[in-house]
């Protein structure tokens, strides 16, 4: 077992008090070492019960522990992606987008503006627990705005993730109550939005070291580059 492969907790890449005043230091803290470790600590767990029971030649209830696998890596891995699309306002954080992503979504939304407005509205709309997702459709080259449910329900199969949003109550009742626009709307200051364009480049545009020109977003994702 020692050979196999387990999740682990990332650190951030900031201090736990450099996202207010979008989120306090109270709250990341909770956040991160909190919900995080745990969905990583349950899919370990489940991974490990995996390989025990394979070891001893039982079959575990595989529709419960498979539907628990999906939900705790599905945490772990919209947290990560959580973390990383963000940095401190005005040091990284905020601002506009530039590079291929802003390419993207003025193409797609018309502008930047309405690209907000309609990200903001889909965290505003989603219902009890939930994420708002920016992705790239491999097959169109358009970016899409999708809602996923708890950690892995509602999710399209093949897409790629340029950033996220997470809404459940836990990522914001401590600081904002019930005023999830009100968190929403200032997710806006902290977005890191190279590493967003990074992320775009990486899925579309065959990397930031190659020529910007040779980008073709309709025929770019016959051959993704990861
Ligand atoms: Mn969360």
């Amino acid at each position: 077992m020692a050979d196999k492969g387990f999740y682990s907790l990332p650190e951030l890449k900031y201090g736990y008090g450099d996202l207010a005043p979008f989120i306090s230091e109270q709250l990341l803290k909770i956040h991160h070492d909190g919900h995080h470790q745990k969905y990583v600590n349950q899919a370990n767990a489940l991974l490990e019960k995996l390989d025990k029971a394979r070891q001893d030649g039982n079959m575990p209830p595989m529709k419960c522990d498979v539907q628990a696998l999906s939900f705790n890596v599905g945490g772990h891995y919209l947290h990560s992606l959580f973390w990383d699309n963000m940095a401190p306002a005005g040091s990284g954080g905020g601002g506009k987008p530039g590079g291929l992503i802003a390419d993207l979504l003025d193409k797609e939304f018309g502008s930047f503006d309405r690209f907000k407005k309609e990200f903001t509205e889909v965290a505003n709309s989603v219902e009890s627990s939930g994420w708002a997702v920016l992705v790239m459709c491999l097959q169109t080259g358009r970016p899409l705005l999708v809602q996923v449910k708890d950690h892995h329900l509602y999710s399209i199969p093949g897409f790629r993730i340029l950033m996220v949003l997470d809404v459940w109550e836990h990522a914001y009742y401590l600081d904002y109550r019930n005023e999830k626009a009100r968190y929403n709307q200032a997710f806006w200051d902290v977005v890191n939005w190279d590493k967003v364009d990074e992320r775009a480049e990486n899925i579309v545009g065959g990397g930031k070291e190659e020529s910007r020109k040779a980008v073709n977003p309709a025929t770019a994702h016959v051959i993704p580059k990861r």
